[in-house]
């Protein structure tokens, strides 16, 4: 028997060659004839948009993979959870939101984590440094619970309109000395703050997660862009409560 490195049951066989992303992404891209090597100017860093698959976790965790992977695709490609967008200006700068219903925020998050896990675990089979590190006990339990709060495990999601066509595979960064990952699914980026210390108390950024519903910052590739635009959005905010 094998024991499944996500559940922890043991298992006579892995589901053979899990695939890191959703299937229908990559194939999606292919059929675009986008697959290609992607470079930006600032804080996305180079990446191959290629397949990764390998024997990584039974056919359980498998099958909430599949559901999990189902909801990506009603989120990304059927924008089926997006509401209104908003736009304001601060300072001169503009600043676009794009919201998306609450309702999506926990599972956008389980689907986010699912990536990051199957990330961590082929990296480990092929005998890479992990991922999440000491991090990984923690998130798997997490995961395990099915729904898990933004609170728990914060992130920022941020939308790069140029990108629309790239996958970035999950990879580490840093946001306030806090351990964190990035990973972007069709231009949509997000940073999931993996710290037991949680997500940084700047208070634009808390005033950002205290947002209703599930909001998305439309900017450009520099990662410098989101935190301008997170903290014109706080500045905004009061004139922008004023107007609803
Ligand atoms: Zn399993």
């Amino acid at each position: 028997m094998i024991t499944c490195e996500l559940c922890k049951n043991s298992v006579a066989t892995l589901k053979e060659n899990s695939h890191i992303v959703p299937r229908w992404m990559l194939s999606t891209i292919k059929q675009n004839g986008r697959l290609i090597t992607v470079e930006s100017n600032k804080g996305i860093k180079y990446g191959v948009q290629k397949d990764l698959t390998s024997d990584i976790v039974c056919s359980n965790c498998e099958k909430r993979f599949a559901l999990e992977d189902g909801f990506a695709a009603d989120f990304f490609r059927n924008l089926k959870y997006a509401e209104k967008s908003k736009i304001f200006s601060d300072s001169g700068a503009v600043v676009k939101i794009e919201y998306h219903s609450g309702i999506a925020e926990s599972q956008l998050l389980c689907f986010l984590l699912g990536v990051v896990l199957r990330m961590d675990l082929y990296q480990k089979k092929i005998g890479d440094a992990s991922l999440l590190g000491g991090a990984f006990d923690r998130i798997t339990e997490k995961y395990q619970k099915g729904k898990i709060l933004k609170t728990e495990i914060p992130y920022l999601a941020s939308k790069h309109p140029s990108l629309d066509e790239t996958i970035i595979f999950p990879e580490r960064t840093r946001l306030d000395r806090r351990n964190a990952i990035t990973c972007m699914f069709f231009g949509y980026r997000f940073i999931i703050v993996t710290d037991r210390l949680g997500m940084t108390n700047w208070p634009e950024i808390q005033a950002w997660m205290a947002e209703p519903n599930l909001p998305i910052l439309i900017t450009d590739e520099s990662e410098d862009s989101l935190f301008k635009g997170i903290a014109h959005f706080a500045k905004g905010l009061p004139e922008l409560n004023r107007r609803k």
